[in-house]
């Protein structure tokens, strides 16, 4: 008998009893007829509806399911690292994908035969986003323009979390101790050889997207803070700005003074140059914070995500998170 290749799927899952058992069974279809031996991980992100349970079931049916349920929601970031932590070791690859169903399952072999061709990195590319609102894309597009610019690292526009990703890549992945985890971002940060695949995302087999745009805003937040410290520059320029009009402006009033001596006047000019840098301000003691909290968090060590339960059990890794001075996952 030869020895097939090892490929972990890992689907990171929140509330999606509605979409799993279709998704597992489109899962299963495509890998059927495949020349490599596929075990698939779920990770249940603190779901509170039946998708446990229907996990289970799952599991139960299909010996190539393996499990682990995080103690609470702790966000799909987090989610995700949960799934690279877990993944067979003998894995020579790990695919990503969404359990909505909006990343198709049907395309795994095209990722594998990319990373076959000596891929380390097949991203996902959507060509076009079904069931997507207009005000969706054009912030997206803006994300990435924003991100690219600032970083010095290249986020592929378009590109969700859907991709696959080679041994080499999950091993550098498993030593990024940090707590605040971009997935797209520390993806892109690896390097390798990396390559596109393009893909028509499709809508939500059921239930509702768990990214508002408040979420989105705040992943978004958290991408840029991540890979780039250019705002906290920003302040520096603007002020360099401002105390430049400043000095002009001023000697401007001393000449004025001079000339036609000092009538009182001026409120409005003045409310309006304390309004302006108030806020200016507030704007970059509040940048300062973004950063001043993130370093906050880093430094308390806690654990990416906790779990709660797994299948199969596996005595030596249960209940443990990810810890910084343990970048292997314990
Ligand atoms: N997800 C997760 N934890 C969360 C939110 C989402 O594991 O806290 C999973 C979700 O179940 C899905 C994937 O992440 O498999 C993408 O989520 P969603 O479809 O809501 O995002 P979108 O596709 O709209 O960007
Ligand atoms: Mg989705």
């Amino acid at each position: 008998m030869t020895m097939l290749d090892k490929i972990t799927v890992l689907v990171a899952a929140y509330n999606e009893e509605a979409s799993l058992p279709i998704l597992h069974a489109r899962l299963a279809e495509a890998i059927k007829n495949s020349d490599a031996e596929y075990e698939i991980l779920y990770v249940d992100d603190g779901s509170t509806d039946k998708t446990w349970e229907l996990l289970e079931q799952i599991a139960q049916s299909d010996s190539r399911v393996a499990l682990v349920r995080l103690s609470r929601n702790f966000g799909k970031e987090a989610a995700l690292t949960a799934g690279l932590d877990h993944a067979a070791a003998d894995s020579k690859a790990l695919i990503v994908l969404d359990a909505d169903g909006q990343d198709p399952p049907e395309l795994i072999p095209q990722f594998v035969a990319k990373w076959r061709e000596g891929f380390d990195v097949v991203y996902g590319t959507r060509t076009e986003r079904e069931g997507e609102s207009w005000l969706k894309r054009i912030t997206s597009t803006a994300f990435y323009r924003v991100i690219n610019s600032l970083s010095n690292i290249h986020i592929p526009a378009d590109t969700g979390d859907f991709r696959l990703i080679s041994r080499n890549v999950l091993d550098a992945l498993s030593q990024m101790g940090e707590r605040q985890r971009f997935m797209k971002g520390l993806f892109a940060w690896v390097g390798y050889q990396q390559t596109a695949l393009h893909y028509t995302r499709q809508a939500r087999i059921a239930g509702a997207t768990k990214f508002n745009y408040w979420r989105l805003w705040n992943l978004a937040l958290e991408g840029i803070t991540s890979f780039s410290t250019a705002p906290l520059r920003l302040a520096t320029y603007v002020g360099l700005l401002a105390a430049l009009f400043a000095f002009a402006y001023g000697i401007w009033i001393i000449t004025k003074t001079m000339l036609w001596g000092d009538a009182v006047q001026g409120w409005p000019s003045m409310m309006t140059v304390i309004l302006l840098l108030g806020g200016m301000q507030l704007m970059a003691l509040g940048m300062v914070g973004e950063y001043l909290g993130r370093l906050y968090m880093e430094t308390k060590q806690r654990p990416i995500y906790l779990v709660a339960k797994q299948f199969p059990s596996s005595a030596n890794r249960h209940m443990i998170g990810r810890k910084a001075s343990n970048p292997n996952g314990g």
